[in-house]
C-alpha cells in the first residue's frame, strides 16, 4: 500500500532501517524478506514545493487556485489527485470548480455536484491544503462562465435552461452568499466577439454587487483587458489553471516557473480570512515570470523581494560597486525608462539571485535612474515603475 504523501525524510528513514536489517541480521533479512527487494529509493521524492514571496505587513501571502476540473465534470483526473498536485506544486488553498451545466462523463461517473468537493476533503485535511467549495457556473457565451466560491451546496446552483436561466443562476449563487468571479473573459473572442466586452448582462451583476472579480489569468492565457476593469471597479483579481488533465503535464516546476495562481494578502491562513481579502480586492495574478495585479499591491510584492544593498565598494577611480538581490521566486524584467546614462538598459532579476551594479557616482546614478518592470501589470498598458536606490554607504 503507498501512503500518500510520504514526506522524503521518512522514505529515507525507512530506507535506513531496512538497509541497518541487512547489515546486522543478515540470517534474518535472508528469513524475512521472502525473494523480495525494496526499491523504494528509487521513487521520486515525495517533497512539497516551497514557493518564496515576500508578505505584506500585516498579511500573508497565500498562493490559491481557485479554477480547476475533475472527471466530475470534463476533468481527467479523480478530486483527490487535485489536493495531491496542490501539495507538491506548493499552494496554500485550491476550489475545485466543476461545470454545473456540462458533464460529458455523465454515462460512467453520475451528477453529483458535492461529491468533488466531499471527495478532496480527507485529502485536502491530511496535507493541510485549505479546500473551498465551489462550482462553475457554465451558460452559454456571452455572458459566459462564471465561479461560485463559498457555496454549501453546488447541486442548488443549478438554474436549467430557459429565457431567465442565466440570471437565475447567479441568483442562486448570490442566495448562498457566494463570492462570484467572470472566467476567463476573451474565451473563443475570434468566433465570439461579445465575449471579451464588458457586456449589459455583467454590468447588471456587478451593478446589482454580485460580481467580485474577473479572472484576468486562466491557465496560459493573460487577460490584460480584464486587468482595466478589475482595476477600475475595485475588483479581485483572480490567476487560476482551468486545469482539466495533470498540471504536471501541462506546467513547467522549476524555479522561476509556476503554474496559473492567485496570490491573496489573507490575515491568516484559513479560508475565511482568504475570503475576507477576495471580497477586498486584495489579490495578485501570478503565473510563471506574469504579475498582474494594482499598483499597491504589485508595488508591495516587488519592494518586499527586492533588495538593494550598499556601495560596498568603491575603487581607486571613483567606480561604485552595489548588489541587488531578488530574494523571491518571482522573476522581475526591468528595463530603463529614464534618468542618466550609465546603467545598463535592461536588468533581470532571477529569482533567489543577486546582481552586480557598477558605476560612477554609483548612488546618485541609482537614484536618478528610473525603470520599468516589464513582467509586472499594472494596467493592460502599463508596468510597474520603480527605481532601485542604494542604502548609499561609502565604504571607509
Ligand atoms: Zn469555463
Ligand atoms: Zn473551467
Amino acid at each position: 500500500m503507498i501512503l500518500f504523501p510520504t514526506p522524503s525524510v521518512s522514505i529515507a528513514f525507512r530506507t535506513g532501517v531496512v538497509l541497518a536489517a541487512c547489515l546486522t541480521t543478515p540470517s534474518l533479512h535472508a528469513q524475512t524478506d521472502n525473494g523480495l527487494t525494496s526499491m523504494d529509493s528509487y521513487r521520486r521524492p515525495q517533497e512539497r514545493i516551497h514557493l518564496i514571496l515576500p508578505e505584506i505587513p500585516g498579511f500573508k501571502t497565500l498562493k490559491c487556485d481557485f479554477h480547476m476540473h475533475t472527471v466530475f465534470s470534463d476533468g481527467q483526473v479523480w478530486p483527490g489527485v487535485r489536493v495531491q498536485e496542490a501539495w507538491y506544486e506548493g499552494l496554500d488553498a485550491i476550489c475545485i470548480t466543476d461545470h454545473i451545466e456540462y458533464q460529458p462523463h455523465v454515462k460512467d461517473v453520475p451528477t453529483q455536484h458535492n461529491r468533488p468537493y466531499e471527495l478532496a476533503k480527507e485529502p485536502a485535511a491530511e496535507m493541510d491544503i485549505l479546500l473551498i467549495k465551489g462550482s462553475e457556473l457554465t451558460r452559454e457565451t456571452p455572458p459566459g462562465h462564471f465561479n461560485a466560491l463559498f457555496v454549501d451546496d453546488c447541486a442548488a446552483l443549478d438554474a436549467g435552461k430557459g429565457p431567465d436561466a442565466d440570471k437565475e443562476a447567479i441568483r442562486k449563487a448570490v442566495a448562498q452568499k457566494a463570492f462570484v468571479f467572470w472566467n476567463h473573459p476573451g474565451w473563443k473572442v475570434r468566433q465570439i466577439p461579445q465575449s471579451y466586452e464588458w457586456i449589459p448582462f455583467v454590468d447588471e451583476v456587478h451593478k446589482q454587487g454580485n460580481l467580485h472579480g474577473i479572472e484576468v489569468m486562466n491557465g496560459f492565457g493573460f487577460h490584460r483587458k480584464a486587468l482595466d476593469w478589475c482595476v477600475d471597479k475595485s475588483l479581485a483579481v483572480l490567476g487560476n489553471t482551468d486545469i482539466h488533465t495533470l498540471t504536471g503535464h501541462e506546467y513547467d516546476f522549476t524555479i522561476g516557473r509556476t503554474r496559473t495562481m492567485t496570490l491573496v494578502f489573507a490575515k491568516e491562513r484559513n479560508t475565511e480570512a482568504i475570503r475576507e481579502a477576495l471580497q477586498s480586492a486584495r489579490t495578485v495574478a501570478w503565473s510563471s515570470e506574469h504579475l498582474a495585479g494594482p499598483e499597491n499591491l504589485v508595488r508591495a510584492l516587488f519592494d518586499g523581494a527586492v533588495e538593494v544593498g550598499p556601495i560596498h565598494h568603491q575603487s581607486a577611480k571613483g567606480i561604485g560597486f552595489v548588489e541587488v538581490t531578488n530574494r523571491s521566486d518571482l522573476t522581475f524584467k526591468l528595463v530603463k525608462a529614464g534618468g542618466p546614462a550609465g546603467l545598463a538598459e535592461t536588468l533581470t532579476l532571477n529569482p533567489r539571485r543577486s546582481v552586480l551594479l557598477k558605476g560612477a557616482n554609483i548612488g546618485k546614478l541609482m537614484e536618478e535612474t528610473r525603470w520599468k518592470v516589464a513582467n509586472a501589470f499594472i494596467r493592460s498598458d502599463r508596468n510597474l515603475e520603480t527605481t532601485l536606490v542604494s542604502q548609499t554607504k561609502t565604504p571607509e
